[in-house]
């Protein structure tokens, strides 16, 4: 068989545990066989990450940038304990957090929506995307705790002097305090990344906040959203019959149980934390049914499974036991980077072959209802047969024959 041809390399970039295995796995079987595979490799396992003083970590987000696409197997973020496991040097950051800020992203996360397994709540349709700025709020913030009534003051001072004063209101005996900040560029980059995958995938998008209460803070944001979709995006919205639309978050809450999805919910930091786990377990439950795809504003791409490296399976692996992990985060993660990599080479064959992978996944869970354990655990019945991951690979395996059979052909 003719293998397809790429125009432009992707950036693949390898993980740990049984991530990495299912990684291999997926690329021999899945990928390999089928596409003139170009990529530019980049191992981010953990003992390479020491080896180079994480310098292997840095490249490959360099790489990402040139090419433009990469796709990104999970990796161990080290703590103390991973230090002793691993006789590391150091406990070396989050790889994720180093890409991340390297490519100034915003996380799109959006669940494999299968008909058998039913979301919690009945009227869901269609996945909703829920895209987390990843920058300020609380989780930059400063507080303080007072154990005597007095009084606060917040002060601005800029780098020419100026200053600016505002009181809290009068502080009656022990309690706390907080602030937090945000910067108008960063929301900028954040509003584009979300319209502009809104537009990508021909959904709507929302963006909830408060500014009724929160008439500085949530207000700028609301602002420079409307800024940014009325200057950039509206003519297209339009053209594609898509629509922006702000929620006062309550509202955004409720209107999103109510709806059958289909939508990006934009979301300020706090609330994407919150609001991207309630939604993924209420669609069914499985991290291994989670996309999550990086955008930045700069057109920097990335995509990857949102688990982990699913630790505990990978240690009865190395026992010599057969597990039952799932591959979809990790078959998706190929997926989209390729349909990415596709689009904008203009290269229908790759975009092609990565939705008919999708549809290989799909009909395997739904149609010959073959699924590994933790979709069993979620899955309406019947179930035909619960199964390791390496007969999920091949049951995908076939379906993907017989797709491809009638769809190039
Ligand atoms: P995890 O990999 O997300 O797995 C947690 C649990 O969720 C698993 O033990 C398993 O439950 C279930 N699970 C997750 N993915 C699954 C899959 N594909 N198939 C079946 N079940 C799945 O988290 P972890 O094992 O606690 O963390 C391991 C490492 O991952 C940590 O070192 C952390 O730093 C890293 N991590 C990396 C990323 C990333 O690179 N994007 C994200 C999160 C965590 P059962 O054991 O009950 O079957
Ligand atoms: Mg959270």
């Amino acid at each position: 068989m003719r293998r397809i041809q790429m125009d432009r390399p992707i950036v693949e970039i390898d993980g740990d545990e049984m991530a990495r295995v299912m990684w291999g796995w997926v690329k021999e079987k899945l990928i390999l066989p089928y596409v003139d595979l170009k990529a530019e490799y980049y191992d981010l396992h953990v003992k390479v990450r020491d080896e180079t003083d994480d310098q292997i970590t840095v490249r490959a987000a360099e790489a990402v940038k040139r090419l433009g696409v990469g796709v990104k197997c999970a990796t161990i973020t080290p703590d103390a304990e991973r230090v002793k496991e691993y006789n590391l040097k150091r406990a070396w950051r989050s790889p994720n957090a180093t890409i991340r800020e390297a490519l100034d992203g915003t996380l799109f996360r959006a669940p494999v929506i299968l008909r058998n397994v039913v979301p919690a709540v009945r009227f869901w349709k269609k996945p909703i995307v829920v895209a987390r700025h990843a920058y300020g709020d609380i989780y930059s913030g400063v507080g303080v705790r007072f154990e005597e009534p007095g009084e606060a003051e917040l002060v601005y001072r800029s780098i020419s002097g100026k200053e600016v004063r505002v009181k809290l209101p009068k502080l009656e005996g022990p309690g706390v305090i907080q602030a937090y900040h945000n910067i108008d560029e960063s929301i900028r980059s954040f509003a584009r990344a979300s319209l502009r995958y809104g537009l990508i995938n021909m959904l709507d998008v929302w963006f909830g906040a408060k500014d009724t209460i929160s008439k500085i803070y949530d207000a700028r944001f609301k602002e420079i959203f409307q800024e940014v979709y009325e200057t950039e995006f509206k003519d297209e919205f339009e053209k594609a019959g898509l629509r922006y639309e702000y929620y006062l978050i309550d509202d955004a809450y409720a209107r999103a149980v109510r709806s059958e999805g289909g939508f990006v919910w934009a979301t300020k930091n706090f609330d994407g934390d919150v609001i991207s786990d309630l939604v993924a377990s209420a669609f069914g439950g499985s991290l291994a049914l989670m996309t999550s795809e990086l955008f930045s504003p700069q057109g920097y791409y990335l995509s990857e499974a949102a688990h982990g490296t699913v630790r505990r399976h990978y240690y009865r692996w190395l026992k010599g036991e057969k597990t039952s992990t799932n591959p979809v985060g990790i078959i998706f993660a190929w997926t989209r980077g390729l349909r990415e990599r596709g689009r904008r080479d203009g290269n229908r064959e790759l975009v092609v072959f990565a939705e008919t992978l999708e549809e290989a996944v799909k009909h395997t869970i739904e149609e010959d209802k073959v699924m590994t354990q933790d979709v069993a655990k979620v899955a309406e019945p019947p179930v035909n047969a619960i199964v390791t991951t390496e007969e999920f690979i091949e049951a995908v395996k076939r379906n993907l024959d017989k797709l491809l059979e009638k769809r190039i052909r």
